[in-house]
């Protein structure tokens, strides 16, 4: 049943009160579970805090995989805390090891290692994982996808001088993963079922945009194709054409990790709905982060939100309403991407009213602002983060602005906030 965003007033719905002596458990040691974690405990939550992780790390934040992690030298993680760090702020972390069922009558959670655990308030932060193509996992040409550290160390090495490296998907993964080979010194190939670069996130204009600056590197485009089979170590495509690759990087998008909550009887195929506060349908179980079902407000409609900053704020949001202070999480949809030189960055909803630009849309540097009768409502930036960093703050206002000012360039976006 769809929950609704009626306001929150701190009890919970069995009529209890938050206590901050409340056992708080947390299955995900990602970017959402770890942010959670630290906010509970910077709300004033006293009580215990269990963070479970399946990987065999530290918590860490993902957008560094497809960006430092390839380009430096080293290609070192920075993660989250400290293990000591984690400890001194009294979080449990149990890493390496994943929940494998909770009862939501007897509210427990219980590990594959055979303990369970107790909780009076549980946070769902399962994530996604990318989805696979195992058509193409013949063992005849690496395969590699891009979700966690591993992936990223065992791409790493596939992207050197001479290696010719094909991106099935032009979304973010594709164009960040075939700038790093770019910068390797390989050959990039990106293959994309679409017509256009990342074509629902972005209005031609910037697709067209980044597809220029990607071929001034030297990378191929296929476009209205699919990888059909590997036969003989050659990639064949839907169009009967064949490519040569020393490997191959997936990036057709995420699925969630689902199975959990389906078995609690929370989630269908798509994910997790939770209200503005984080809660789901159960009660005292709350979830944050890629795996939850949002509904946006314009549309209505359930949408997963995939972006570090939601994976922050909702996460920091739903923490405190778990500590007994009731936040609800309303931001606008916020990403930013980095591909050569380029800092993309795309905030709210782009296809809703006029199309507005600033500064030349044939340079490289310029802002498309999505205007609908004087609000602002959606905004990319193309190397102007002053702006965005001012559209952000007009999207979430709704206060009215100037198409004149819009249009000039050199108008401060801030003066239209005060
Ligand atoms: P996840 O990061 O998926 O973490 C969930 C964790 O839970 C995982 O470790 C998973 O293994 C674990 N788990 C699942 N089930 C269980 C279980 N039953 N028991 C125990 N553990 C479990 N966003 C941007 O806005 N800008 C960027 O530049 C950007 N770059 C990115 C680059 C890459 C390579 C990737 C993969 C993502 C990028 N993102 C970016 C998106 C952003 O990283 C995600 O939105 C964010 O990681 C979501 O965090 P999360 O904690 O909700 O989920
Ligand atoms: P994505 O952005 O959804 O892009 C996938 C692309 O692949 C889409 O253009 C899709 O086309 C295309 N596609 C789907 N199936 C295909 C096939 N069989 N052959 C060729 N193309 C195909 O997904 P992603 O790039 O894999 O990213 C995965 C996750 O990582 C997301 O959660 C994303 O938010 C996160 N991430 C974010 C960033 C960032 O924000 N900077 C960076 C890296 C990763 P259709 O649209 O037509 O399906």
């Amino acid at each position: 049943m769809p929950l609704e965003a009626e306001a929150f007033s701190g009890e919970s719905r069995d009529g209890g009160l938050a206590t901050d002596s409340d056992r708080i458990v947390i299955v995900g040691a990602g970017q959402a579970g770890a942010r959670a974690a630290e906010a509970l405990r910077t709300a004033g939550h006293k009580g215990a805090i269990t963070l479970v992780g399946d990987e065999p790390h530290l918590p860490y934040e993902r957008p560094q995989l497809s960006k430092e992690v390839l380009l430096a030298p080293k290609g070192e993680v920075a993660f989250v805390k400290t293990a000591e760090a984690w400890h001194d702020l009294g979080v449990e972390l149990c890493s390496g090891v994943r929940v494998a069922e909770c009862d939501v009558e007897r509210r427990t959670a219980t590990l594959e290692s055979g303990r369970t655990l107790i909780y009076d308030k549980l946070l769902l932060a399962t994530g996604t994982s990318a989805r696979r193509l195992p058509a193409l996992e013949t063992g005849q040409v690496p395969v590699r996808y891009l979700r966690t550290i591993d992936d990223a160390m065992a791409l790493r090495t596939h992207l050197a001088p001479g290696a010719a490296v094909v991106l099935v998907g032009g979304g973010v993964i594709g164009l960040e993963v075939a700038a790093a080979a770019v910068a390797a010194g390989a050959s990039a190939t990106v293959i994309e079922a679409g017509h256009s670069l990342l074509v629902r996130a972005l209005p031609t204009v910037a697709s067209d945009f980044l597809l220029r600056r990607h071929r001034v590197a030297g990378v191929e485009f296929r476009f209205g194709v699919t990888v059909s089979s590997v036969e003989d170590g050659v990639l064949l495509l839907s169009d009967g054409a064949r490519i040569s690759a020393s490997v191959v990087v997936v990036g057709v998008g995420a699925d969630p990790h689902a199975g959990l909550a389906a078995q609690m009887g929370l989630a269908g195929e798509g994910g997790i709905e939770v209200d503005p506060f984080g809660r789901t349908s159960a009660e005292g179980v709350f979830a944050a982060g890629d795996i939850t079902l949002q509904r946006c407000p314009r549309t209505s409609r359930w949408r997963r939100v995939e972006t570090w900053a939601n994976a922050q704020n909702q996460a920091i949001a739903v923490a405190r309403t778990m500590a007994g202070v009731p936040t609800a999480y309303t931001d606008p949809t916020w990403f930013w991407s980095d591909q050569y030189d380029v800092n993309l960055q795309v905030v709210g909803e782009l296809g809703v009213g006029d199309l507005v630009a600033r500064g030349d849309v044939g340079a490289d540097r310029f802002t498309l602002v999505a205007l609908d009768e004087g609000i602002v409502r959606g905004a990319v930036t193309v190397n102007r983060r002053p702006d965005m960093a001012a559209l952000r703050k007009l999207v979430a206002s709704g206060v009215r602005v100037d198409r004149a000012n819009i249009e000039n360039p050199s108008f401060d976006l801030r003066k239209a906030l005060a």
